[in-house]
């Protein structure tokens, strides 16, 4: 049976740059355009232009890209003509291929917010959709508030969409603004929609303000829509847009969508899907959702031993798909619940082959549990376990050893009179033979540290240059009578690989000294460095 085509239309640059915290500069732009291109996606929209000057300069010139390029904006306003409405020329002039029009579907909106009639509004789509036609752009109209809309006054909200249909549009896209709407009234509506204007040009645009972004555009796609809007890792105003992390494996992998639909992204692009979602985060400088499902660190990982021991049989016993699938990996977390299947598995992972009998095995087991029972969490620290997994198998080269660290703060009022606060600190190294002394400044007594330990590490020095901290994390836990302090430290280097490292000590300058030790040696010990 020949499938039918489902297009995606990514909002990240648009709706996604009004999440709270999010400013994207030309250059990010740029780059998440470039990498939603490859992803495969129909459609990009990439901003508002005339409403900043990052929009406006993205609009400024042709951007080469497969996907449809896309400009959002207003339809003209009403009591004006098109040629008088400067926002519309400049829409109109953008440098891109599709214009994504939006327009008050609700008449209480229309009244209240635009202070105009019905009638004015449906003139202004169909004057600003015929422009843009006559402009040589594909089409789009966003209905805003399109349920509720249809809810209050179904005749207008449907002569809305009808309005840009008949004009030539070639998508009605449904928007569910507020996010309040339901699956259920989802499914139903957009049937209702589909009866007066074909599926083919129907596309529905769902927040998340009760968590069904993602189930409302599937019910959307059920009912007869074939575009669905959305933005990566579910970015947007409020609790965001529909998730397209969640949408396109979900479309590519269960057989009720895969069955019936082709989307643009092909097999071997869904195989780069986790590492898209994480290089958002990076630009955002946000640490991804560990939770994300499909792409999250623990989206398919597994505790409890007796889970652990099956997914070792027969990995579908506790996987809806294969990590592989969408570029994630299978993981057994190692903690003080798991039971020896855990701890072999992650052995094998890292490429540590031993015997299931061997007392190593058992002896790191014990260790885990220990150290974990003292505020240690090696399922979030993957590194320092990999390490203590070496080392107790006598793995880990000697490569330096810090005799010791000073650090310093010092609080002061400068030359002009203000509060000052400089942190400094002095490490001494053994390399061999050598004895190294560095002294850094940072921002803090952590930072300070951990340039002065990364400062010169002699013949070990060529190997850590990559090396860089992309996230630091403190918390303070109760361990037993002691108030302890957990640090963990995320890592990365210029292969783009990730990975954290964890300290415990009632000490906080003492809890990163330790995470900090452990990410240099898992980068040396990644890197090949010569004992
Ligand atoms: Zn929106």
């Amino acid at each position: 049976m020949p499938r039918e085509r489902l297009y995606l239309f990514d909002t990240t640059l648009r709706d996604g740059a009004q999440t709270n915290g999010v400013d994207f500069t030309l250059a990010d732009k740029l780059a998440i355009a470039r990498m939603l291109d490859d992803l495969g996606i129909d459609y990009v929209e990439a901003g508002y232009p005339g409403a900043n000057p990052t929009d406006t300069n993205f609009f400024a010139e042709k951007r080469p890209l497969r996907a449809r390029l896309t400009a959002f904006g207003m339809t003209r306003r009403p009591g004006r003509s098109v040629s008088n409405d400067p926002g519309l020329v400049a829409l109109l002039d953008a440098q891109a291929d599709a214009i994504c029009f939006v327009a008050k579907a609700w008449d209480y909106h229309v009244r209240v917010a635009l202070e105009t009639t019905e009638d004015e509004m449906l003139a202004s789509i169909r004057d600003s959709v015929r422009s843009a036609i006559a402009k040589g752009r594909e089409v789009l109209l966003d209905c805003e508030h399109f349920f509720d809309g249809y809810k209050a006054k179904p005749a207008y909200a449907l002569a809305c969409a009808k309005a840009a249909y008949d004009e030539g549009a070639r998508w009605v896209v449904l928007c569910d603004t507020n996010g309040g709407t339901l699956a259920h009234e989802v499914e139903k509506i957009v049937g209702e929609v589909c009866k007066a204007i074909p599926g083919d040009h129907v596309g529905i645009h769902a927040h998340n303000d009760t968590e069904q972004a993602v189930a409302n555009s599937f019910a959307a796609v059920r009912a007869g829509a074939r575009q669905i809007q959305g933005a990566l890792n579910g970015l947007g105003e409020r609790c965001g847009n529909a998730n397209l992390v969640s949408i396109i494996p979900t479309l590519k992998l269960k057989p009720e969508f895969s069955q019936h639909f082709d989307i643009g992204v092909p097999d071997e692009k869904l195989q780069t899907l986790a590492h898209v979602s994480h290089t958002l985060d990076e630009m955002l400088n946000r640490a991804p959702d560990r939770h994300a499902p499909y792409v999250g660190e623990s989206a398919f990982a597994t505790k409890a031993g007796i889970h652990a021991s099956a997914i070792m049989k027969e990995p579908a016993t506790y996987e809806h798909v294969a990590p592989e699938t969408v570029g994630n990996r299978r993981k057994l977390l190692v903690s003080d619940q798991s039971g020896r299947s855990n701890v072999l598995a992650e052995l094998e992972r890292i490429g540590l082959s031993v015997d299931k009998d061997d007392p190593r095995v058992i002896r790191l087991l014990d260790e885990v549990k220990d150290r974990e029972a003292i505020g240690y969490a090696y399922e979030a620290a993957d590194a320092s376990f990999e390490l203590l997994a070496r080392r107790m198998l006598g793995k880990v080269p000697h490569y330096f050893e810090v005799e010791k660290f000073d650090v310093n703060v010092e609080h002061r009022v400068n030359a002009k009179g203000e509060r000052a606060t400089v942190s400094q600190a002095v490490v001494k190294i053994k390399v061999g033979d050598d004895t190294l002394i560095s002294v850094s400044e940072g921002i803090g007594p952590v930072n300070a540290l951990d340039l002065a330990l990364r400062k010169d590490l002699g013949k070990y020095q060529s190997f850590i240059t990559g090396l860089e901290l992309t996230d630091y994390r403190v918390r303070i836990l109760n361990a037993g009578t002691e108030a302890v302090t957990r640090v963990l430290i995320e890592s990365a280097d210029e292969s783009g690989e990730h990975w954290t490292t964890i300290g415990v000590s009632p000490n906080i300058i003492d809890a990163s000294f330790q995470a900090l030790m452990d990410s240099i040696i898992y980068k040396l010990v990644k890197s090949g460095a010569p004992a």
